[in-house]
């Protein structure tokens, strides 16, 4: 997916979300499994926009425990559903940052039961999956695709709506500090906080709260990172690994870990930046982040997940060092 959406996608967009706007419609929203800002921000705000366009049969969901971490509390989260809730045949469907049918989990069956289906989101590693594809390679949240969508469907941004899409844009840009921040990023964020969301506790919340354990874990972890000069074509590669016991020591949630690559990615000497997170004896989650010389969605793609160019990701399997081998040998191919 390379090219931005036509105006004839948006128009198919419109046309199948107004079809879950006839009466007595049933709609059903789902995000990518274990959920980020932009995912949940997208949906539930998504979610409020088609509830003040009347829709009273809405459902949003996504697969794995309904669990959402502390500094994601945010607005329309009583619609969430567990999956195992969720409407089997829907007459509209609508997906959020899931760049694949993997990442809906078991719910991907309501691409073919759903009688309307629409595709929101930003991964330049999109398959193209879904009857109704709405994928922006260019926008850095799909808040942004959402937010159009919206305007498209004359939805008028109240509060509720505002606080969703602007934590979902403010996650996915770092804060509007990653590349993809453009001026229509920063226009939206103005209407965004123009209805007067609190965006000093939004940022407080989401980027600078973590308890006193993790501050501990962090320090732990970072104290064991290791920097290779040579490595990504002599450009560096700095490596942390995260274990399950360093979790159960610090008594923290694996969700703290999400913000730990931000810490890891700042390393001067190294284009790339990789963490591995423990969720199985033999499981890791693996973030990746470059600076601009790699592109890290490849080696996620190649290793069986994705992302973007500056920021993807992965499922790992084996050992911590089976995994680094593997990414070690992706990143030597781009050499
Ligand atoms: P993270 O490192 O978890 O913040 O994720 C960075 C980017 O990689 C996001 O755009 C994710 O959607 C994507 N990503 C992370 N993990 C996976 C995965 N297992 N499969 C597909 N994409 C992933
Ligand atoms: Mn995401
Ligand atoms: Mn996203």
């Amino acid at each position: 997916m390379s090219r931005r959406p036509s105006e004839q996608d948006w128009a198919a967009a419109v046309a199948a979300v107004r079809t879950g706007l006839r009466p007595g419609a049933r709609v059903l929203l789902v995000c990518h499994v274990n959920p980020d800002g932009d995912a949940l921000g997208s949906m539930l705000g998504f979610a409020q926009g088609l509830r003040q366009l009347g829709v009273e049969s809405l459902q949003c969901t996504f697969p794995g425990p309904l669990t959402v971490p502390a500094p994601l509390h945010m607005p329309a989260m009583d619609l969430l559903v567990p999956e195992s809730e969720a409407d089997p045949a829907p007459d509209l469907l609508v997906t959020f940052d899931a760049a694949s049918e993997g990442r809906l989990g078991s719910l991907v069956d309501r691409l073919e039961t759903a009688a309307a289906s629409v595709v929101l989101d930003h991964h330049a590693s999109n398959t193209g999956f879904g009857k109704v594809s709405l994928v922006d390679p260019f926008a850095a949240a799909t808040s942004v695709v959402a937010a159009e969508l919206l305007r498209r469907l004359g939805v008028v941004l109240d509060r509720g709506i505002a606080e969703c899409l602007y934590i979902a844009l403010v996650t996915d840009t770092g804060s509007f500090k990653f590349d993809l921040t453009t001026p229509e990023v920063h226009e939206l964020a103005a209407r965004l906080v123009a209805t007067g969301i609190g965006v000093g506790e939004v940022s407080r919340r989401i980027f600078d709260t973590r308890p006193f354990g993790a501050i501990r874990l962090f320090g732990e972890v970072l104290g064991r990172a290791e920097l290779d000069p040579a490595a990504a074509g002599g450009r560096g590669l700095v490596i942390a690994v995260a274990t399950l016991d360093d979790l159960a020591k610090h008594d923290q949630p694996p969700y703290v870990l999400e913000a730990l690559i931000d810490s890891v990615r700042c390393t001067a000497e190294a284009d790339v930046a990789l963490l591995l997170k423990q969720v199985a004896p033999a499981e890791w989650a693996v973030s990746m982040r470059s600076k601009g010389g790699a592109d890290v969605s490849l080696i996620a793609v190649a290793l069986g997940g994705g992302g973007h160019r500056l920021a993807a990701g992965f499922t790992g399997h084996g050992t911590a060092a089976d995994v680094i081998a593997a990414v070690r040998e992706c990143l030597a191919e781009q050499d």
